[in-house]
């Protein structure tokens, strides 16, 4: 593939950019914000960062949050503080990209032209998608950590839990750690039994997977603790209906419909999609609306100067901010590679999904694209649940995020 030109003003357009960037990056979350700081890193100057918000948040923190173990501001700082010195922060959200002019238009009309593009805009999540679901979030039984906003609701609502009918989702992939949302249904589950509670307690799991991981080596970890809380798992399931007024969650799963009735409380989360615009643009896979790049090397398939990572790039993997630390290295010196025409480093697919299966105690699965373990500290079975996992997990893993991925140190 042939990369182009790389002027940045020609003929008409020359009136209409109103910026040029050597790196531009679409979005400001993991992905983004480390990207931009991996390539300053490695030498490119003039680095942009297109995100509309204002605040940068460390999302794994948000099952904490939901499990009663942290709080929001712990997790949320200003994107400023965020992004390496020296990038700019454009603060706007991108409508359009024409990659042949290699020319991103944002909401507010303005137009920027880049050297090489990347795409970490990650996946919205799609309330809508699911009839009643924002209803329910809205009459305050059911909530999710997977929108920060309402993470704060599901600690007092397993506190003030004591009895009935509880549900828990896992989204379908794609999705932000969809397994992560196990977390806040093993947080629960640990305060109910310790409560005393939890045996007058009914407690539903509906995951997507043909069993709770899909991940065999995984799933063997997991299963004694399902076990042991006597949760009832529904694999192959998804949501799919809430009537919120006789709070009726409705399961799709291998045997059809299954309505679950009379919930006292439930943690849902919704369905995720790709942003349009990137179809829009001509950059997305047919079949998934995710960035179409090359999965081992972040390129696009079909235009050499843009790239992606995170969780809106088909890479033929399970999203992770994990995976990140990995994509981001390769994707930086890719990058450079592509410069000068040197050879490409490659992405095995490398995924990971840290789960708390007791208060204080976790296990990390680490993974490639094919479900074969990949871990990353020889010696340490880290998936054997224990309490250092859950310390580094809870602890150590925000600071080494704000401290050293965000900067691109990775
Ligand atoms: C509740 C929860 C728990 C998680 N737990 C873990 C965990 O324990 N371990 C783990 O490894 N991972 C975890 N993750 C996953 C991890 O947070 C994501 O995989 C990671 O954040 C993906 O990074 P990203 O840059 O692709 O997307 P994001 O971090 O979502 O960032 C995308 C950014 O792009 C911006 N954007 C969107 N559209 C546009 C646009 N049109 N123009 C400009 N900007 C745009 C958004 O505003 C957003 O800031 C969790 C996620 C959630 C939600």
């Amino acid at each position: 593939m042939a990369r182009s030109g790389e002027t940045h003003t020609t003929g008409s357009d020359h009136q209409s950019i109103d910026a040029f960037h050597d790196v531009l990056v679409v979005g400001g979350g993991n992905g983004g914000v480390s990207a931009a700081g991996r390539v300053q890193r490695l030498g490119c100057r003039n680095v942009a960062v297109i995100e509309p918000r204002a605040v940068h948040r460390y999302r794994p923190l948000l099952n904490y949050v939901g499990g009663g173990q942290a709080k929001l501001d712990e997790l949320t700082s200003t994107m400023a503080s965020a992004l390496s010195n020296g990038i700019s922060h454009y603060r706007e959200s991108v409508r359009l990209i024409d990659p042949q002019q290699r020319i991103v238009t944002t909401d507010a009309g303005r137009r920027l032209r880049y050297g090489d593009l990347v795409l970490a805009p990650g996946l919205l999540p799609d309330v809508d998608a699911i009839p009643g679901l924002a209803a329910a979030y809205h009459a305050g039984w059911a909530t999710t950590t997977f929108v920060p906003e309402a993470a704060t609701q599901l600690w007092p609502m397993i506190k003030s839990t004591r009895s009935g009918t509880v549900v828990f989702t896992v989204p379908p992939e794609p999705a932000p750690c969809g397994g992560s949302a196990l977390k806040p249904l093993f947080l629960a589950c640990d305060f109910w039994q310790r409560e005393g509670v939890l045996e007058s307690m009914r407690v539903v799991l509906a995951v997507p997977t043909d069993t709770v991981l899909g991940v065999p080596f995984i799933d063997r970890r997991l299963e004694p603790y399902l076990e042991k809380y006597g949760v009832e798992v529904h694999t192959g399931t998804t949501l799919s209906e809430i009537d919120p007024e006789s709070r009726q969650v409705t399961l799709e799963g291998p045997r059809g419909a299954v309505p679950v009735h009379n919930v006292a409380m439930a943690h849902l989360v919704p369905p995720y999609r790709p942003g349009a615009w990137i179809a829009e643009s001509g950059l997305a896979q047919s079949e998934t609306g995710l960035v179409d790049v090359e999965p081992q090397t972040f390129q696009h398939c079909r235009f050499d100067t843009v790239w992606a990572v995170g969780d809106a790039a088909a890479l033929n993997t399970r999203p992770s901010g994990g995976g990140l630390r990995k994509q981001v290295k390769i994707l930086g010196d890719n990058i450079i590679a592509a410069r000068l025409s040197k050879e490409f480093g490659r992405y095995d697919g490398y995924t990971v999904v840290p789960i708390t299966v007791e208060r204080h105690r976790a296990l990390v699965a680490e993974f490639d694209r094919d479900g074969r373990p990949t871990g990353s500290v020889p010696l340490i079975d880290l998936t054997r649940p224990r309490v250092p996992f859950w310390f580094f997990d809870r602890y150590l893993e925000p600071l080494v995020y704000q401290h050293a991925l965000l900067k691109g140190r990775v």
